[in-house]
């Protein structure tokens, strides 16, 4: 398949404001976002037209900025509204939605807290990963040599640009060996989460996930937690290190991008796509219809 680049579409996006056509969507090369990764996003899906937790991923991306420090210049209202706006505009029926703000280009120095603050909002099609065949084989993971690192050394509750610089690294590593992600570890060796989703596992029926205390709280990982509060699933948060994989029977990773993708393999240590994983994203899939 020809993956169009994401400079190249038609369609039009929203930024700072207005409708521009897609490919004249620009930024100035001397933004303050790129050079000092002084910039936040957000990643939605939209299920038969309907965006799924817009409120929660707009609450996540005001957040985001405020701990960078910079300031949206439109309310969240503003910002619930127009994303509804543009997926009608661009018919989106089962897609994604990309919202990212960024220090503009005024000062080129660290130090650029009268700099403006840009956002933009763009949405394509992109259909759900369950349906093709082949996810429910599981994915494949080794574990990466970079670790996530502690509240004290990077925002780690904003999801901001600057954090992923390590994930893409690890992926590309993971992905270089042959596997299709990497399972990332924390500052103290604990499991922490994949490169953009977080992890689940499941040990005698009872499901497990670690504490986000140095990661995302994903909202996917939310709402798989009160599917598995509702089916009446036993359930655990807290810290796990590598050996606790010996014995689990099911794996997978929960997010916005990855829905819920079952995990095969975490180099030595093997898994099934057991019944607690199948009933999750049967209830996942009723779940983001409503
Ligand atoms: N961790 C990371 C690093 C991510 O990029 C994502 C995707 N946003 C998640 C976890 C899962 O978050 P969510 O379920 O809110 O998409």
């Amino acid at each position: 398949m020809q993956i169009v680049p994401f400079d190249s579409r038609d369609g039009l996006i929203w930024i700072d404001g207005t409708y521009v056509k897609w490919n004249d969507a620009k930024c100035h090369v001397l933004n303050h976002g790129l050079h000092y990764a002084s910039c936040v996003f957000e990643g939605l899906r939209v299920y038969e037209g309907k965006i799924f937790k817009l409120t929660e991923h707009t609450e996540r991306l005001f957040k985001s900025a405020e701990i960078l420090d910079l300031k949206i210049p439109f309310d969240s209202t503003e910002i619930i509204s127009i994303s509804n706006e543009i997926v009608k505009k661009q018919n989106i029926i089962n897609g994604y939605i990309r919202p990212v703000v960024w220090r503009g280009s005024e000062i080129m120095a660290i130090s650029a807290k009268s700099s403006t603050t840009h956002i933009a909002i763009a949405t394509w099609e992109w259909p759900s990963y369950f349906s093709p065949e082949g996810i429910l084989d599981g994915i494949r993971l080794t574990v990466a040599d970079w670790v996530r690192p502690s509240p004290e050394s990077a925002p780690t509750d904003s999801k901001a640009a600057g954090l992923y610089m390590i994930c893409s690294l690890s992926k590309h590593k993971a992905e270089s060996k042959g596997f299709d992600d990497a399972l990332m570890l924390d500052y103290r060796n604990y499991i922490a989460e994949a490169t953009g989703a977080n992890i689940f596992f499941v040990k005698e029926n009872a499901l497990f996930t670690p504490k986000p205390d140095c990661f995302l709280n994903g909202i996917t990982r939310q709402t798989v937690i009160g599917l598995a509060k509702k089916l009446n699933i036993e359930f655990y948060e807290d810290h796990f290190d590598l050996k606790f994989l010996e014995d689990c029977d099911e794996v997978f990773l929960t997010g916005t991008a990855v829905e819920i993708t079952p995990v095969s393999c975490i180099d030595k240590y093997k898994f099934k796509i057991g019944k607690i994983t199948k009933m999750l994203i049967e209830e996942f899939q009723k779940e983001v219809l409503i």
